[in-house]
């Protein structure tokens, strides 16, 4: 079970003497909502004890104005959580707390993934810590409230546990007095520092920050730890950084109107969109997005292309991602659900439909369908990333290798499959140059298969076709 359990998650954290914290972080996890829609959770402080509320569902259903006004005090850390399992468990929503002694709790909010647990899990075994039914970030929790029992300060805590936290994270941990935030040395998960009047506050992305009015200050450091207390914030490089930002952050993941290294995911997104039609001319008479994600991609591409763009199916908005439901029949469904095609828009045209990736190949499957039943006389897909072949350990929910379309289907047997007239795909080449970053500050494992952060007995999972060579 716990191999399902992989998330991808959104948190944010809020410290300011004057502020009711848990009140800006719950507009915070909302702006972060797109990062998980599983369960939220807030941890909060006055100084002298730890609140916490946390559920099942989206922000909007969470939190009571009754809960919010319990969560009184003026640090706060919350977390979205988005999880591949199809069982949800209460029991794992985030913040986790743990009790150290009667005055005193710690919380923490993980976003990222230990894809190997044994490090961590040997030591627990060791000082007799049941990890039955734990998984990562509740491990993590443990270990860290283990050197907290033994006198450490929180941040001393989460630096002798820095070395059994074997994979990728950005957490934020706090007690009743102070908030950490951590990021690792590759800085797969983006994590970023505002501030607000004389307080500071953490968000996975930067559009979290907007919302509240606070202004970016930088990004936490690959390696990097970050203290915020009534003293101030202070700085600790735990370890050297090697910044390695997973790709599909750009190609997918984030919103578009945050910055992550500099770089406006729009922008980005656009030039992704851009460099696909410079890579591919097909002839068409009308280009449109899959909503809401490849909307800049589409637009890049259809002014490189100079093919004019509509949005063409309509999508909405009050059904959330179809990513989290694991049976196919019921994906399906919850496609039609959530997006419909405006027939008279596509009628007798030949239509390009932009995509930003092609994972499982269901959706796109369903869309083209759709397209096509609208009256479209042809349609090409344009995805604006590579063939997506090797699966994420780092804690997006990119299923395991075998449900992975392009690791076992030729090009032409996945446009068959689709059901399109032609597919392209954007170069590995491209989608570099389109980023702008250099290619070593980025994770491309879902394209290559090269992982930066050791990934243990998972290894075993993966396999290299030569035909990967190909495409
Ligand atoms: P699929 O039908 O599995 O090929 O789904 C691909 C679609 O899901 C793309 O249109 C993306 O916009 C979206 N997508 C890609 N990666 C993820 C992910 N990790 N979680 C949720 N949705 C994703």
């Amino acid at each position: 079970m716990r191999s399902k359990l992989r998330e991808k998650c959104g948190i944010f954290a809020v410290f300011g003497k004057d502020f009711k914290a848990a009140r800006l972080v719950h507009p915070g996890l909302w702006a972060l909502q797109h990062r998980g829609q599983e369960s939220s959770g807030i941890a909060a402080s006055d100084g002298k004890k730890l609140r916490f509320k946390k559920g099942p569902g989206l922000v909007a259903h969470v939190y009571s104005e009754e809960d919010l006004k319990k969560l009184t005090g003026h640090l706060a850390i919350g977390q979205n959580r988005y999880s591949t399992s199809g069982d949800f468990f209460d029991a794992h929503a985030q913040p986790i707390i743990a009790k150290i002694n009667n005055k005193k709790s710690i919380a923490l909010a993980h976003n990222g993934n230990l894809p190997s647990v044994e490090k961590i899990k040997n030591f627990l075994d060791k000082k007799s810590i049941s990890t039955k039914g734990l998984n990562d970030s509740d491990m993590m929790t443990q270990i860290i409230s283990y050197f907290v029992k033994g006198n450490n300060s929180l941040e001393k805590a989460i630096g002798k546990s820095w070395p059994y936290f074997t994979g990728s994270f950005c957490i934020l941990a706090m007690d009743e007095k102070k908030i950490v935030a951590a990021r690792d040395r590759c800085g797969i998960r983006p994590l970023c520092i505002g501030k607000l009047n004389s307080g500071y506050i953490f968000a996975s992305e930067s559009c979290a920050l907007d919302i509240i009015g606070a202004k970016f200050l930088r990004e936490v450091k690959p390696g990097e730890m970050v203290v915020v207390d009534e003293k101030g914030i202070r700085s600790i490089q735990v370890e050297k950084g090697d910044q390695k930002l997973d790709v599909f952050e750009f190609v997918y993941f984030a919103r578009p109107d945050s910055i992550i290294l500099g770089k406006s995911v729009d922008q980005i997104r656009q030039n992704l969109g851009k460099q696909l039609a410079k890579e591919h001319t097909v002839k068409g008479d009308l280009v449109i997005p899959v909503p809401d994600s490849a909307i800049p991609a589409a637009i890049g591409f259809s002014r490189q292309s100079q093919i004019p763009y509509y949005p063409g199916i309509i999508k909405n908005r009050y059904v959330h991602r179809t990513f989290i439901s694991p049976e196919e029949h019921t994906r399906d469904r919850i496609v039609q659900l959530k997006l419909n095609p405006m027939k008279h828009i596509l009628k007798n045209k030949r239509i390009i439909v932009v995509d930003d990736s092609i994972v499982r190949g269901t959706t796109c499957r369903q869309i083209i369908k759709m397209v096509r039943d609208g009256g479209a006389k042809s349609v090409h897909l344009m995805i604006s990333s590579p063939p997506v072949r090797f699966p994420d350990f780092y804690g997006i929910n990119t299923p395991n290798q075998k449900e992975l379309i392009a690791s076992y289907k030729s090009h032409g047997a996945i446009a068959k499959e689709i059901g399109v007239d032609s597919l392209h795909y954007l170069s590995y080449k491209g989608l570099i140059q389109a980023i702008g970053l250099p290619e070593s500050k980025l994770c491309m494992s879902c394209f290559t298969g090269k992982y930066p952060i050791d990934i243990g007995e998972r290894s075993k999972e993966i396999n290299f076709h030569p035909s990967y060579a190909k495409i």
